[in-house]
């Protein structure tokens, strides 16, 4: 048997593949690129493999999520991430259809904290088996850092800025103002790029295309681009939420719900 290890980027995935080693599993690394991920994670990506012995399978189209929403002629949202089916689900489903046994384990880096979601992705991969090595093997986040420092592995940028996730280099459709800020504040030029690609999409799509950042203003819901988010941030006039979606449910949700 061989296990399939969901390659993201993230801390979780990562602690898998080393658990992965640690306890003489034989396994792949295979990582899905949706060609916008900080760099760092290639970094990082590379550390783990190269710790591990492995080569990573390395999936893409060629397309990002502003690709797949303008050929969808939808932006995905907190309800749709059409962009993690497109270059996520489908592209590792289709190299495991040609590559893998049917009874090989898929691996998810999710921890006892996410066993929602792990049910969810074992209903929506079925009949193939969904397993967390992390739940397996009893590992705790506040463990992740030290098992990568036992290979002297530095951890993905992104946490240390404060992101939830080291998926789409800190952008996610399903992200909400709170993280739009982080991004603005921590790395501008990125999200200029993504204000960019933003008001492209939108006219390429026409009037039906709607952003997916939302603000509540006397329990009315309005819709904000990146660009309008921006100029209110800059004008002082924004007032951001306590809390709000920090994004990804990548790979899982978004065909399981
Ligand atoms: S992290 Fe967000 S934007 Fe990126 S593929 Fe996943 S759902 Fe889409």
């Amino acid at each position: 048997m061989t296990y399939q290890i969901s390659f993201s980027g993230g801390m979780g995935s990562a602690v898998s593949a080393l658990v992965a080693l640690e306890n003489d599993l034989d396994f792949n690394l295979i990582f899905a690129d949706t060609l916008i991920e900080d760099e760092d994670l290639y970094r990082f990506n590379d550390d783990v493999a190269r710790a591990c012995g492995k080569e990573i399978i390395h999936l893409t189209d060629g397309r990002t999520p502003w690709d797949v929403y303008a050929e969808k002629r939808w932006i995905g949202n907190t309800r749709t991430a059409h962009c993690s089916t497109e270059l996520k689900s489908k592209p590792v489903r289709a190299w495991l259809g040609e590559h893998a046994a049917p009874s090989d384990p898929l691996v998810l880096g999710m921890d006892m904290s996410e066993l929602d979601r792990i049910e969810r992705a074992q209903k929506h991969w079925a009949p193939r088996p969904v397993v967390s090595l992390l739940n397996r093997y009893q590992i705790w986040r506040p463990q992740y850092d030290e098992i990568l420092a036992r290979y002297g592995i530095r951890k993905p940028r992104l946490y240390s800025q404060g992101y939830e996730h080291n998926n789409c280099g800190g952008f996610c459709c399903k992200a909400g103002l709170v993280q739009f800020e982080r991004l603005y504040r921590t790395n501008p030029k990125r999200f200029a790029f993504h204000e960019a690609e933003m008001d492209r999409v939108l006219a390429e799509i026409g009037p039906t295309a709607r952003p997916f950042l939302r603000q509540v203003q006397s329990g009315v819901t309005y819709y904000l681009t990146l660009r309008e988010f921006r100029e209110q941030l800059q004008d002082g006039t924004m007032e951001l939420p306590m809390f709000s979606e920090a994004g990804c449910g990548c790979f899982t949700d978004e065909e399981a719900a």
